[in-house]
């Protein structure tokens, strides 16, 4: 081993990895299922929830149904992006998640929004979300528990959409 190599051993595995994630729920109880979502984290191997904006009540946009309850999260993370996408579907999966159609009401959507500094553009994720800046669904959540995350000209672009934080956690 060179002096510069650092020696590890199997238990360190990789560095922990900072990622927010997008709740949103229109179908059946939407509030308790992402309080239920959220208290799920901390429950995943190698997933550890750092961060949690207030719920919040929106209009749907690019969807139908009734509004949403929406909320952010901060995780952090030894997983891979691909895994922790995995373990956000299982959890959609026991919420009951169905997809008859595009944009269809749901009784609970995970997206990752970021994965550390980390872009990804495969079939089965995009990171950072291609559209997590036209949604004040995701930006007002995100601005709460990430403030240097969200721009302010991206903040004013989304105002028109309605949005309303739900004063108890
Ligand atoms: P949407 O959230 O766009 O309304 P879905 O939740 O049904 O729709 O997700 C559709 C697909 O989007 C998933 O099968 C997933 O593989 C893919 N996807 C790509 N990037 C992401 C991401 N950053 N977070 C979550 N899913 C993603
Ligand atoms: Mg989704």
């Amino acid at each position: 081993m060179t002096q510069q190599q650092v020696s590890t051993t199997p238990e360190d595995g990789p560095a922990p990895v900072l990622a927010y994630v997008a709740l949103g729920a229109n179908l059946g109880d939407a509030r308790q299922t992402v309080l239920w979502a959220i208290s799920q984290f901390d429950g995943l191997a190698d997933v550890e929830l750092v961060a949690r904006s207030h719920l919040y009540r929106t209009e749907p946009v690019d969807a139908s149904g009734p509004d949403f309850i929406n909320a952010v999260v901060a995780v952090m993370t030894r997983l891979s992006a691909h895994a922790l996408l995995h373990q956000l579907q299982h959890l959609e999966q026991l919420a009951g998640r169905q997809r008859p159609y595009r944009h269809a009401p749901r009784t609970l959507d995970l997206d990752l929004l970021t994965f550390g500094e980390g872009r990804i553009d495969s079939p089965r994720l995009s990171v950072p979300h291609p559209r997590m800046g036209e949604r004040a669904f995701v930006l007002v959540p995100l601005a709460e528990i990430a403030p240097d995350l969200v721009g302010r000209a991206p903040l004013a672009r989304v105002q028109g959409q309605k949005i309303s934080r739900i004063q108890t956690f």
